[in-house]
């Protein structure tokens, strides 16, 4: 009983905001740190209300305006370094290229891999999804997530990614995105890690790539569960094309 008593006061000071000044070094996790502790680092990772990732229902979607036009135009070779961030595989990229949405420019600036998607399609959670983290001029923000699912074909990209963790190289980062790119679910969210910054715009591509077992198992080998759960839509409406 008294341990049970001690587990629910402990529940009850979670995110508090009274013991976040005790860590010496501050650190977030998928651990003992956790998605459940993150409001020890931003409140808004608990009180947001436009939080990602989240479970796209189709059934509840709705046709995006004719008037909301992406442009992709990141078919460039561009500068990048691959790093383990402690939290995923990143790629820290230099003349990216660039999304157009409504006549504002949004530079690629890094993409990164989750060991399994953190967005799911009505309830399915995908192999391993990379995030292409945008940014406009202003600082905004704007995330493509491409799912991926096991199969037979190699995606070369993932292969020179693997291979090149903590060293510079060249590449395309338009070689990440569907042939497809065209059909796609938007929304307003977040970051899916702490700050949690909200105001992020989200474009979930519906088509999924391919990679192998293989390259999904040396992808995992350096983070396996690096995904945050589904947060609730509070009143959100997902728009698909
Ligand atoms: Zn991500």
């Amino acid at each position: 009983m008294k341990t049970i008593l001690a587990l629910s006061v402990s529940a009850l000071l979670l995110c508090a905001g009274a013991h976040a000044a005790e860590h010496h070094q501050p650190h977030w996790d998928y651990d003992a740190h956790g998605p459940a502790h993150w409001c020890d680092f931003s409140a808004i990772c608990k009180d947001g209300k436009a939080q990602s990732p989240i479970d796209i229902k189709t059934s509840e979607t709705v046709s995006i305006a004719p008037s909301h036009v992406i442009k992709l135009n990141e078919n460039v070779q561009a500068s990048s370094q691959i790093v383990d961030n402690g939290h995923a595989i990143q790629v820290n990229v230099e003349n990216g290229g660039k999304i157009t949405v409504e006549g504002v420019d949004y530079q690629l600036v890094q993409f990164h891999f989750h060991g399994k998607s953190e967005e799911k399609i009505d309830g399915k959670q995908y192999d391993l999804v990379a995030h292409m983290v945008h940014k406009s001029a202003f600082g905004n923000l704007l995330v493509v997530g491409v799912l991926f699912e096991e199969a037979k074909e190699r995606n070369a990209i993932l292969d020179a990614v693997i291979k090149g963790v903590g060293t510079k190289t060249v590449l395309n980062p338009a070689a990440l995105l569907p042939k497809e790119s065209g059909r796609y679910f938007h929304y307003m969210g977040s970051l899916t890690t702490p700050p949690c910054s909200e105001n992020v715009r989200w474009y979930v591509m519906k088509e999924i790539q391919s990679a192998t077992p293989d390259q999904i198992a040396a992808m995992r080998k350096f983070y396996d569960h690096n995904y945050r759960p589904v947060q609730p839509l509070n009143g959100r409406v997902v728009e698909s094309k």
